[in-house]
């Protein structure tokens, strides 16, 4: 992993540079998540689960005052996140939670849009300096153009300005050819939204649907084509925890 991580600087961080130091993770990211293609790759999607996985656990470890190492700033606090409370905050942050932030923007955009996003990046930014806000902005011209937070601004604001990692519930019913239900999260503050993957899942087919979450349990209804149809949380979609 970290001789991988050093190939890909290769082209992050030696072509396309931080414009500061509140924008290193992002080439800290884009090798390290570059790495993790590779790996997925070689050796399929449940290595690479299991590589994030292990990150989330470091992120939830918790600090002798009962707080996660994720909480101890937001990524773009850089070299800030060094602190006495948290010596490897720093690493783990701009790392780990990283790689998720790059996981997460590739499943809300999809692998197409998102490899066109990262050749895009290589291009444009040859040779100069990129920042968080242009990378949100040239993510945002992949994203899907009718799906929520289409600007990736509630993105950024969450997992790349803000702290917190939801642990979200799902509970639904099934009302003729309907599944309604709730979606709802804690952990973290009332303001945090994150759109949440989840999956319609029935014998013909599975799709994935992107909610909401909110302060308080956000209403969900979709329409399905079968009385067997299930939905589930995709956890290695999100950096999240789930409870029932
Ligand atoms: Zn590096």
């Amino acid at each position: 992993m970290l001789e991988v991580h050093e190939v890909a600087h290769q082209w992050w961080g030696n072509v396309v540079i931080p414009a500061g130091y509140q924008d290193e993770w992002l080439i800290e990211s884009l090798a390290n998540y570059s790495a993790l293609l590779l790996i997925e790759k070689n050796k399929g999607s449940k290595a690479v689960d299991a590589v994030l996985e292990g990150y989330k656990n470091h992120l939830l470890r918790k600090q002798a005052d009962g707080s996660t190492i994720e909480s101890a700033g937001p990524i773009t606090w850089g070299y800030r996140l060094q602190s006495s409370l948290a010596p490897n905050a720093w690493h783990v942050v701009t790392y780990e939670k990283g790689t998720w932030i790059m996981h997460m923007l590739r499943r809300r955009l999809g692998d197409e849009k998102f490899l066109s996003l990262l050749r895009d990046i290589y291009n444009r930014y040859r040779f100069s300096p990129i920042s968080t806000e242009q990378f949100r902005e040239l993510a945002a011209t992949y994203a899907p153009p009718k799906s929520p937070d289409a600007s990736l601004k509630a993105f950024f604001e969450n997992w790349v300005y803000g702290t917190g990692i939801p642990q979200v519930k799902l509970t639904y019913s099934l009302r003729g050819l309907k599944l309604v239900g709730t979606i709802s999260q804690r952990n973290v503050a009332d303001d945090f939204i994150a759109l949440v993957p989840v999956e319609v899942q029935t014998a013909r087919q599975k799709t994935v649907h992107w909610l909401a979450t909110g302060s308080e349990p956000v209403p969900f209804a979709i329409p399905v084509k079968t009385a067997l149809a299930k939905a589930v949380l995709l956890p290695s979609d999100c950096l999240m925890t789930t409870s029932r």
